[in-house]
């Protein structure tokens, strides 16, 4: 008989995309040519001053021994540097700002740090899903908070009822948004900050896609509002915003309480971040903003290219100027599961289908564009023939 798993592991939901690979490797070995716009995943490479910075680092014997768990001086100053350049928000380099090894790890330990057995977290739903895989392994429940169309994506938070915010610690946000590119506004923050301080909630909000934009109105951060610094913390990623998924780096900034609770979890299971990697970090956010300016130049244009193809299609898409995926509606009410393998059959085409981000996803559908401009027209040409 197999051991078994433990309770924390079976208690997570099952993997939707599953089906999904299988098909896709189905349809690629009938030797079609398949365009993977699936995962979200920059195509093109690190920007080459961050690659030789770390060369540089990597040679440098003082950078060979354990870190300073928290994130090297350094680096924390630059992050520090970057949050007034950025938004005019202070920070303490040494007590507010936590090196990350990227920022998925910091998001799925951090409930450890503040969640009880029994305590409820608000999380959003079509969501990244670690904000639920972070609560269930700290012992806590997550409470759903739907992102509907009719809100425009946004947690109507003010909805969810007493006693239920009553166990609550958490509520975790993340936009500009996976998977729906929906954004939020200053006043949405203030908003936030101010139901948690009334009732006792962290504030979590994931980051990651804040850069990724050919907007002339760079997206607010929450540390923006005034009296943040009691109840939030941030989470913050290179990956996505200067093409550095594989090296992971990111951060947590914010309330020192919080960043401190991080910081003890974290040192009690890691070591911290290769310096080598922190001094490349430390090169691409002090650097010229050319490349990530070019980068969101260039997904603006991938995304024109593809809604051309959608359209043709006869299928929605939800405009955003953020992140590199597009939120389409399946069309004729469509399930998501079905509307992606269609397009997958049909196209030869991979999707992501909206419920695989949870339950509010189903109807929708993700498409990423991580495919350079030639082959994401040849994927518009195609779904442009489809006839749903
Ligand atoms: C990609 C992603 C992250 C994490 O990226 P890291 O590589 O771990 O820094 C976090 N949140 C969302 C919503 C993402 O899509």
């Amino acid at each position: 008989m197999p051991i078994e798993f433990s309770e924390r592991l079976k208690a997570l939901p099952p993997y939707l995309f599953k089906e999904l690979d299988r098909l896709r490797d189905e349809v690629k070995a009938k030797g079609v040519d398949v365009i993977d716009l699936g995962v979200g995943d920059p195509d093109r490479p690190t920007p080459g001053l961050v690659i030789e910075a770390l060369k540089k680092a990597a040679e440098d014997p003082k950078n060979h021994q354990y870190p300073v768990y928290s994130g090297m001086n350094s680096f924390l100053e630059v992050v520090a540097a970057w949050y007034k350049r950025r938004y005019g928000v202070v920070l303490d380099p040494k007590t507010e700002v936590c090196s990350l090894i990227g920022s998925k790890e910091g998001i799925a330990q951090f409930p450890l740090a503040f969640v009880n057995p029994g305590d409820l977290v608000l999380v959003p739903e079509p969501a990244y899903p670690v904000y639920r895989s972070g609560t269930i392994f700290a012992g806590g429940t997550p409470h759903y908070l739907p992102l509907l169309e009719k809100n425009k994506f946004l947690p109507d938070y003010k909805a969810v009822p007493t006693e239920v915010l009553k166990k609550a610690k958490i509520i975790w946000v993340n936009y500009p948004n996976n998977p729906t590119g929906a954004t939020a506004s200053l006043d949405f923050y203030k908003d936030l900050v101010a139901f948690a301080q009334a009732n006792d909630l962290i504030v979590a909000s994931d980051a990651a896609y804040s850069e990724m934009t050919w907007s002339a109105k760079p997206h607010p951060s929450v540390l923006e509002v005034s009296g943040a610094k009691d109840v939030a913390i941030e989470f913050h990623s290179l990956s996505k915003t200067f093409n550095m998924t594989g090296w992971r780096i990111g951060w947590a900034a914010g309330s020192a309480n919080l960043v401190k609770g991080l910081g003890l979890i974290k040192s009690n299971v890691d070591s911290g971040v290769f310096q080598a990697v922190q001094l490349a970090a430390m090169a691409a956010l002090e650097g010229p903003p050319d490349s990530v300016q070019a980068m969101g130049k260039l997904y603006r244009e991938r995304r024109e290219v593809l809604a051309q193809g959608l359209a043709a299609a006869g299928i929605e898409v939800f405009p955003t100027e953020y992140t590199f995926y597009v939120w389409v509606k399946a069309p004729k009410g469509l399930k998501s599961a079905d509307f992606a393998s269609r397009v997958l059959n049909e196209a030869g085409v991979v999707i992501t289908p909206g419920n695989g981000f949870g339950p509010s996803g189903e109807g929708y559908a993700r498409i990423a564009l991580v495919q350079e401009v030639p082959r994401i027209k040849e994927a518009a040409e195609r779904l442009a023939k489809l006839k749903f």
